[in-house]
């Protein structure tokens, strides 16, 4: 059964999101938007990105990633969850299908170092969270990135094993430092096969 939802009459009324739209506004006025890559909408920079949703982990910021530069997935921990093979694959068999001349792209995994991801580690809260959610208490245990080197190698190896995924595409690991503002590569890229 569907949760009602209300308007949030709150003060002023006004949405966080409402805010920004001059900036929005501002954006649509460059023009900035016109240059885009056309289907399959490979992106310019040949990348698709796996990292945190830690708002101090954006590509845009510390890569200097720009519309139309590179596709971002964001995930708690940037981990490599089902869902994110689910669309890597996607995309892959995107290219193979409309373009399969390539060019392919890197799927760059990026995990990094103080991440949220690691509060569960403490069990106590992992438990709350499963009993309110009804998640898999292992799976979440599986799920921070403790050392940040480790996780994206272990997320590097299973799109690479994801029979799913095309073999054409290259896949890297990269560890991002929240106390430096520098990405360091753990993983080189490598394909299937090669
Ligand atoms: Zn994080």
């Amino acid at each position: 059964m569907a949760r009602d939802a209300s308007p949030i009459r709150d003060g002023d009324a006004m949405s966080n999101i409402s805010a920004l739209m001059e900036r929005n506004r501002a954006f649509a006025r460059s023009g900035a938007w016109r240059n885009t890559p056309r289907l399959p909408f490979v992106p310019f920079k040949d990348l698709y990105i796996i990292t945190c949703v830690d708002p101090r982990v954006d590509p845009a910021d510390f890569l200097g990633i720009e519309c139309g530069d590179a596709i971002v997935a964001r995930t708690l921990g940037g981990r490599v969850i089902d869902a994110v093979i689910r669309d890597l694959s996607y995309i892959a068999y995107l290219v193979e299908a409309k373009a399969p001349e390539g060019p392919y792209f890197e799927a760059a995994v990026i995990h990094h170092t103080d991440c949220g991801s690691r509060l569960l580690e403490d069990s106590e809260l992992r438990h709350g969270f499963a009993q309110r959610t009804g998640y898999d208490e292992q799976e979440l245990a599986a799920l921070p990135a403790t050392v940040p080197a480790e996780t994206v190698r272990a997320d590097v190896a299973k799109i690479l094993n994801a029979p799913q995924v095309s073999t054409r595409i290259a896949v890297s690991g990269h560890v991002y430092d929240t106390a430096s503002g520098l990405l360091e590569t753990v993983a080189e890229p490598v394909r299937i096969g090669s």
